[in-house]
């Protein structure tokens, strides 16, 4: 998978060199590019923002600079293009999924009070927001987006961190998890998990599941129970 961003703060994007990601970066499963949407203004001093008509407070992203940048990446035209932004859809498990099928996506970050409606309507796919709350800029919510859609590309995770028994899978979220050692500040691993067998193991982790999502999540459990009948 291919994978563009563009931001104003292409520093931001050092986590997405560490540990899996890196991984999936230098075994060329994930190629990711950071793109600096101020290298493409034509303001003489580099300027990407400005007042908003019609008033009111804070800066807007120019279209300019934005354009320039998206149209400048190979294949744009066909690739996936999202604008990391509060007033998107929330962003899901399962969008996660559906994203990671595509073979290039792009991402657009913005700052300030956000973009030019004119780069939504001429370029922009998908709007996808991280939650009901407000952050200084796309590129963390960028990182959240990337870092779920990449760690379910193909071949990305080993067989020992398997994603497909996780939290969200048929609605439900995950049983609790021990390791060593047996015995921690008086308390044990729970009998039935060192029992070897397989069938209750897989028994007690459901009803777990089952217990944990009815109490946290009464949506998820009302969608589980839907889904089952
Ligand atoms: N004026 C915008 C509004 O009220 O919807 C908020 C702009 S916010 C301060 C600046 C940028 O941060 C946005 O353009 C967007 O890219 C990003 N952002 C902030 N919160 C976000 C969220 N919950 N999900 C996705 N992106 C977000």
């Amino acid at each position: 998978m291919r994978i563009d961003v563009l931001t104003l703060f292409p520093e931001s994007f050092k986590p997405l060199e560490e540990s899996i990601l890196e991984r999936a970066r230098s075994s060329g499963k994930i190629e990711i590019n950071i793109i600096n949407i101020r290298d493409y203004s034509k303001d003489k001093h580099k300027k990407c923002d400005d007042y908003t008509f019609g008033g009111g407070p804070g800066m807007l992203m120019m279209p300019q600079p934005i354009y320039d940048s998206i149209t400048s990446i190979d294949g744009f035209e066909t690739a996936h293009k999202i604008y990391l932004s509060p007033r998107g859809k929330t962003y899901s498990q399962m969008r996660a999924k559906e994203l990671a099928t595509f073979d290039h996506l792009i991402f657009l970050c913005g700052h300030y009070e956000g973009v030019d409606q004119r780069i939504l309507d001429l370029l922009i796919d998908e709007e996808i927001s991280i939650g009901d709350y407000v952050l200084t800029g796309g590129e963390l919510p960028a990182m959240v987006v990337i870092d779920s859609v990449s760690r379910l590309v193909s071949g990305v995770l080993g067989d020992d961190e398997s994603a497909e028994i996780e939290s969200f899978e048929n609605e439900l979220l995950e049983y609790p998890q021990y390791t060593k050692p047996r015995e921690f500040n008086g308390m044990s691993v729970p009998e039935i998990l060192l029992s070897g067998d397989h069938k209750k193991i897989d028994n007690w982790r459901l009803q777990k599941s089952i217990e944990i999502t009815k109490e946290r999540r009464p949506d998820l459990y009302e969608k589980y129970l839907n889904k089952k009948s």
